[in-house]
């Protein structure tokens, strides 16, 4: 009977990018238990076990309940929160003022709400002055964001949850929603138009095994494949001409670049059926509502930009833009990944603008109320730049807030050792057993979904509400209190005297979006987002007067995009040899990838739930093809050593055709998988390419 709620409130789950609503059952101030929120729009009663467990998570051993610096022997001491604010700024200052303000660099991430990012990035680079910062959405979204960019002239994914239910035709390109975004496949499910579902994936996986046609590629041909289905399109009279030349550039050089790949050359190189491929483009072709959906198989790869462009081509040569059910369509990943993407201040200046464009340099000092000098005129190094910098000695102090790289970073070892090398790294995180911990020389304890505030900002653009239901552990802080704590210790606390909690800030971010395409400047707080069950952007006053918050709202309805002629772009490239494709030595092709729906990336959180511990096996499994292990004498459970060149790891054998003969996936959940990944690029956007290189195996 203790446990009877006496009051329910909804917030956004702290998860993945879908942004479901769970309504918390509170009791004495704190919450007793969840369930689904049935009125939100986005999830509609469901949820996924991660989402059903968020708050078991919290209540663990190893959360992180004290500051912690490491002693003269290597070993971590409790400290007080003023001790710990004095070493951070010691910490840094020193190193700044010997090797130069650009010595020290941040790691941010897509988990925390837009206002704890907004007030990180203007701390860092507006407070302490530093050049350098990144998140961990470089290694989720940084390949969409560039894609859109360049296509429509802003990150803009254009959909809305609805898309799913009223396409007739879906097409998804490493992308496995059925694992991944489970509540947006169950929006495909409620799908009445009988759609087609193409999957274009190398692995069968459990989305491909519910489509009606699973184009089951080599590795790496995706983008030949995309143009070689453009080049199909084009010649079958599938282009919607008005629309072409109305609203877009660029599709005579399409036209001319994608006539190199006919689809009879093309289908046989990727080991796919040319019939087959010729179907696929006449249900693209003849769809009423198609869209395009894709996920971390394009995202992350060396080739993804343009993946995603050749997607981005299909939906705007074809007209499938701006109408229900149509689009090209990413899917986010981290719960406010797109909150980093417009507010983190790291690869964009706050709003999305941009550092080397004065004007807005000059817009942004004069809505802070700060010298335009504070704002940097040069861009942040990319992760792996930053990485790069340690390498080298110039970035010698890391702060790392809410993200793992000692298990998460491709070529994860040589990470590892570059961690090691810093002369000051400062690790703030829930949990002190997070990998990168072991690295740290100060911990600052974090306090986690449930125990603050804010906002997170879903795939469809959709501004949701983090509400504190719980008292963080010991004397853990909102990542928002940490902030403040360090710029009052910096010397800055007066920058920032009007940030004082998160809907103050959500103010100021409200100013800064006035305008944007990303404006929400008609929001009239978080009891209007708490009221509509979120609210998506752009989310101007003047909308405030024509549409109410509850629709649903997709973009370029008019056609508009956002370059000054308003027309997107048609972009297309040669293609990349692929850097490491199996050979004599290593003969497999590595896929990597997420295993279940009941993990979240390195389990820091997820492996806290004992229900979603007994989900998901516990040691690490490799994914190998039944002919493969029958020539190898190897059996389901069977440990297998697995050799990259950069390293080795064991797993155990999963014995399973959803891999073709020649590839293997292993799941990124597990630390080893990182041991065995090629450090490699997207240039355009720098994402690495986590899911090709070559591997040896062999029985342990
Ligand atoms: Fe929904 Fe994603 Fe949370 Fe699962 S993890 S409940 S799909 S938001």
């Amino acid at each position: 009977a203790s446990l009877l709620a006496d009051t329910t409130t909804t917030a956004t789950c702290g998860y993945c990018a879908t942004g479901c609503g769970l309504r918390l059952h509170i009791r004495d101030g704190e919450a007793v238990g969840l369930t689904p929120e049935t009125d939100y729009p986005v999830n509609l009663g469901m949820a996924c076990p991660k989402g059903w467990e968020a708050l078991r998570v919290l209540d663990s051993d190893e959360r992180a309940t004290a500051p912690m610096i490491r002693d003269t022997n290597g070993d971590f001491v409790k400290v007080s929160w003023d001790e710990a604010f004095r070493r951070f700024c010691e910490g840094f200052k020193q190193i700044q003022a010997e090797h130069g303000n650009e010595s020290v660099a941040f790691v941010s991430t897509g988990q925390i709400p837009s206002e704890e990012m907004t007030f990180l990035g203007a701390l860092a680079k507006f407070g302490m002055n530093l050049l350098h910062g990144d998140g961990n959405t470089r290694q989720c979204m940084a390949t969409a964001v560039t894609a859109y960019k360049e296509s429509f002239g802003f990150d803009a994914p254009p959909y809305t949850y609805d898309d799913f239910e009223q396409s007739d035709c879906l097409v998804f390109v490493g992308s496995n929603p059925c694992i991944g975004h489970p509540i947006m496949w169950e929006r495909v499910l409620r799908n009445k138009n009988n759609p087609d579902i193409i999957v274009l994936d190398p692995r069968r996986t459990e989305t491909a095994m519910a489509a009606s046609e699973h184009v089951q590629l080599r590795p790496k041909y995706d983008l030949q494949l995309l143009y070689a289905i453009t080049n199909e399109l084009i010649k079958q009279g599938y282009v919607d001409e008005a629309f072409v030349n109305a609203h877009t550039k660029g599709f005579e050089e399409l036209r001319n670049h994608v006539a190199n790949f006919p689809i009879d050359d093309v289908a046989p190189q990727a080991g796919v059926d040319s019939v087959q491929l010729r179907r696929v483009v006449e249900k693209i072709g003849r769809g009423k509502a198609v869209s395009l959906w894709w996920t971390m198989g394009v995202n992350q790869s060396y080739e993804g930009t343009r993946t995603a462009q050749a997607m981005i081509n299909i939906a705007l040569m074809t007209g499938n833009i701006g109408r229900p059910g149509t689009g090209a369509n990413s899917i986010t990943g981290q719960c406010n990944a797109m909150g980093s993407r417009l507010w983190s201040n790291t690869t964009n200046l706050l709003g999305h603008r941009s550092f080397t464009n004065d004007d807005h340099r000059r817009e942004v000092a004069e809505i802070l109320d700060i010298d335009i000098d504070r704002i940097p005129n040069q861009n942040s190094l990319a992760y792996d730049q930053i990485l790069d910098g340690i390498r080298a000695g110039k970035i010698r102090g890391l702060w790392v807030i809410a993200t793992n790289p000692a298990h998460s970073w491709i070529d994860q070892k040589g990470a590892r050792e570059l961690l090691d090398q810093l002369d000051f790294l400062v690790v703030q995180d829930m949990y002190d057993s997070a990998d990168t911990v072991k690295h740290a020389d100060l911990v600052l304890p974090a306090a986690g979904w449930g125990e603050k505030e804010g906002t997170f900002i879903n795939s469809e653009r959709r501004y949701g509400l983090l509400k504190k239901v719980c008292k963080a552990p010991g004397e853990a802080l909102a990542d928002f209190q940490i902030f403040r704590g360090i710029a009052h210790y910096w010397g800055v606390g007066e920058m920032f005297a009007e940030w004082t909690d998160p809907e103050a800030v959500f103010r100021i971010m409200q100013r800064l979006s006035a305008g944007r395409p990303c404006d929400v400047s008609g929001i009239d707080g978080y009891e209007q987002i708490d009221a509509c069950g979120g609210i998506q952007w752009p989310w101007s006053s003047e909308d405030n007067n024509g549409f109410e918050p509850e629709q649903q709202r997709r973009l370029f309805g008019d056609g508009v995009f956002f370059y000054e002629d308003g027309k997107a772009r048609l972009i297309v490239d040669a293609i990349t040899p692929v850097p490491e494709p199996p050979c004599d030595d290593y003969p497999f092709w590595l896929l990597t990838g997420r295993g279940t729906v009941s993990q979240w990336h390195t389990q820091t959180r997820t492996n806290k739930s004992p229900v979603l511990r007994q989900l998901y096996p516990n040691e690490a499994y490799i994914e190998i093809n039944p002919a493969n292990a029958a020539s190898m004498n190897v059996s389901n459970g069977d440990p297998l050593v697995i050799r990259s060149r950069r390293g080795k790891a064991t797993a155990t054998a999963f014995v399973t055709p959803t891999v073709a003969s020649g590839q293997v996936f292993m799941p990124m959940h597990y630390t080893e998988t990182n041991h065995l990944t090629l450090s490699h690029f997207d240039p355009y956007s720098r994402q690495p390419s986590y899911k090709d290189c070559a591997v040896s195996i062999e029985p342990a």
